[in-house]
């Protein structure tokens, strides 16, 4: 991809699935690398209390003074004060960690409660390139909030038995906050993860899949490597961590189709 003579503003992608499990974390972080590397300023959202990209980009949630959740909240505190740089360059983080669960609570009785995460990220958005938003495995309100901030949606499937169920209401609930918060919000792609080319059943479950959303699958399909959980004990991605694996080709991969699909409508 050609390098830009200058960035922003950025293209917003919600990796969603409420399956917990399938890739949505791992997903984030290194298709998020992958756009660094190839020279586009990356903004990764952790919007799940669990803060599991937090940590799988080496920091420790818990001794977060500020996160994602004080964004939210609290008038007045800038995307500065909560950002944090990451070890590859190009790529920040806004962290969060459990505190973020009380805001699904609490955002309830706001107005707009569902447009609180895309009022946040307006300012950051002249900044990057691209901004993606790790979703919580539900389809609660933070979901909806990463939904209606968001330009698109990648949704990551675990080439496994009822990897399709659960997928129509997850399709349903993009259909509703397209026709009532987000119009312009696309279903960028279905990607294919944790796929073992070695058994019958991971081509069968891929072929199922490709059946029931045609183009709209990436080409790209992540294999199930050990190298993955590695990476989350290493805290970084895997295009540092293992830079010549088949797991950092396949995000570059992943990459390049993002690059091509995932931008601004014409
Ligand atoms: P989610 O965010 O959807 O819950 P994660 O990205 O955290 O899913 O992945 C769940 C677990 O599976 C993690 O331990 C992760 O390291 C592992 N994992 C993710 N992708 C792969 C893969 N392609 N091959 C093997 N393990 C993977
Ligand atoms: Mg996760």
């Amino acid at each position: 991809p050609a390098p830009l003579a200058e960035h922003g503003p950025a293209q917003i992608i919600a990796m969603c699935n409420q399956k917990g499990g399938v890739g949505k974390t791992t997903s984030t972080i290194n298709l998020g690398a992958a756009l660094a590397e190839y020279g586009r300023r990356v903004l990764l959202v952790d919007f799940d209390p669990q803060g599991a990209l937090s940590v799988g980009l080496g920091v420790n949630p818990m001794e977060l003074d500020v996160t994602v959740y004080n964004l939210l909240m609290e008038r007045g505190l800038t995307a500065d004060e909560v950002l944090l740089k990451t070890a590859v360059p190009g790529m920040d983080l806004l962290p969060s960690n459990i505190d973020l669960s009380a805001a699904e609570v609490q955002l309830v009785s706001e107005v707009a409660r569902e447009s609180a995460l895309a009022r946040a990220l307006k300012p950051l958005l002249p900044d990057y390139d691209y901004v993606i938003i790790d979703c919580q495995p539900s389809l609660g309100l933070l979901t909806v909030n990463a939904l209606t901030a968001a330009h698109s949606v990648i949704v990551p499937l675990e080439c496994e038995f009822f990897a399709l169920r659960g997928v129509a209401l997850l399709t349903e609930t993009i259909e509703k906050v397209c026709e009532r918060l987000n119009p312009d919000l696309r279903l960028d792609g279905i990607l294919a993860t944790m796929y073992d080319s070695r058994t019958v059943h991971s081509r069968e479950v891929l072929a199922r899949v490709v059946e029931a959303f045609g183009e709209h699958v990436f080409h790209t399909v992540i294999g199930r490597t050990v190298r993955f959980p590695e990476t989350t004990v290493a805290g970084e991605p895997i295009t540092t961590y293992a830079t010549n694996s088949v797991g950092a080709a396949a995000y570059r991969q992943l990459a390049r189709e993002v690059l091509d699909r995932c931008r601004p409508a014409e």
